[in-house]
């Protein structure tokens, strides 16, 4: 008789690799005050009402308190002009108790994201957004690494999962998430393939993956069959089903039944992305004063 074996995919915990990060850089924060008198400062600059920046907001100023970093909040209207936006900028790249900025997106359509971004020093561009910050990722160089791709990356690493040589697919070509993920991906060996809205046959192109990283946006989107087994999946999505659940882009159910790992949503990428950004402070902090 034939014995069929469900074999469940082992979960990386992103809660608990955040939770160490998070204590690693509270040491770090302790030393560097002793030792330097220096305490790591984050500006955070949000622009509107949205209600979804204003948790993120909030959550990444407490995380910034729990570790020792200094938080600076700045809540501006919807209606503020640019001009005044790209001069509360350039006023924080002058600070030196401030060595990160970040402006929260998405910026009301009035204002060019693109501008503001520019704006930002690229020595204090904890979120990596900034062209020469782009571009330095895209040569090799990186100076500051996008929060998302480096927690996946940080991540994978945690699970000691091999990444050169393995066929990687990652879904998604945002400027945050899939764009310097592919290139982080590409400068640790793997080969990788760039999925979108207008690739065909995406189910074959996953199924094709040793690493299958989904940066849609979109509930359940990447089917547990077409993942290959033994792959590891990453789930960078958070929708709300009309339900009001919390899923990912990827069926957990199915593709947990074929993986060999995989990342829950919650509690997999998203606490990972804060964790970089207080990494990415306090790097930028050393920088300052090396
Ligand atoms: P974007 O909307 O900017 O990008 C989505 C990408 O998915 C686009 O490149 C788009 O392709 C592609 N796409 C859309 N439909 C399809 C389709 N039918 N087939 C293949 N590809 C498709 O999203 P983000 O990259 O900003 O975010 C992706 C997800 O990750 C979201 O759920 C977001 O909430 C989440 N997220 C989570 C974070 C975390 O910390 N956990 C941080 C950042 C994001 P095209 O370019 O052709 O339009």
């Amino acid at each position: 008789m034939e014995v069929m074996t469900e074999v469940m995919a082992k979960a990386i915990n992103g809660k608990e690799v955040a939770l160490r990060v998070r204590g690693e850089l509270k040491a770090e924060c302790e030393r560097l005050k002793d030792e330097k008198a220096l305490t790591p400062g984050l500006a955070v600059v949000l622009v509107g009402e949205d209600h979804a920046s204003r948790v993120y907001v909030r959550n990444k100023t407490r995380a910034c308190e729990e570790v020792g970093i200094s938080s600076f909040q700045h809540i501006l209207s919807g209606e503020v002009k640019q001009e005044k936006l790209l001069e509360l900028v350039s006023g924080l790249n002058a600070r030196d108790d401030v060595h990160g900025i970040l402006v929260q997106l998405p910026l009301p359509g009035h204002i060019n994201a693109g501008s503001v971004l520019e704006a930002i020093s690229p020595e204090k561009d904890v979120d990596g957004f900034h062209p020469f910050n782009v571009g330095r990722l895209v040569s090799g160089s990186p100076l500051f690494e996008p929060c998302t791709p480096r927690g996946i990356m940080e991540l994978l690493d945690s699970a000691a999962i091999e990444i050169s040589g393995k066929d990687a697919v990652v879904v998604g070509r945002s400027n945050i998430v899939g764009k310097p993920m592919a290139f982080m991906l590409l400068h640790r060996h793997a080969t990788v393939t760039i999925c979108h809205s207008r690739t065909t046959d995406l189910p074959a192109k996953v199924n094709s993956a040793d690493i299958v990283v989904a940066a849609v946006g979109r509930a359940e989107f990447i089917k547990g069959e077409w993942i290959r087994e033994g792959a590891v999946v990453v789930d960078v999505g958070m929708n709300r089903t009309p339900e009001g659940r919390l899923v990912g882009d990827v069926e957990f159910e199915g593709a947990s039944k074929r993986a060999s790992y995989i990342t829950t949503v919650p509690g997999g990428v998203g606490p990972m992305t804060v964790a970089m950004l207080l990494k990415n402070t306090v790097e930028a902090a050393k920088r300052s004063c090396a």
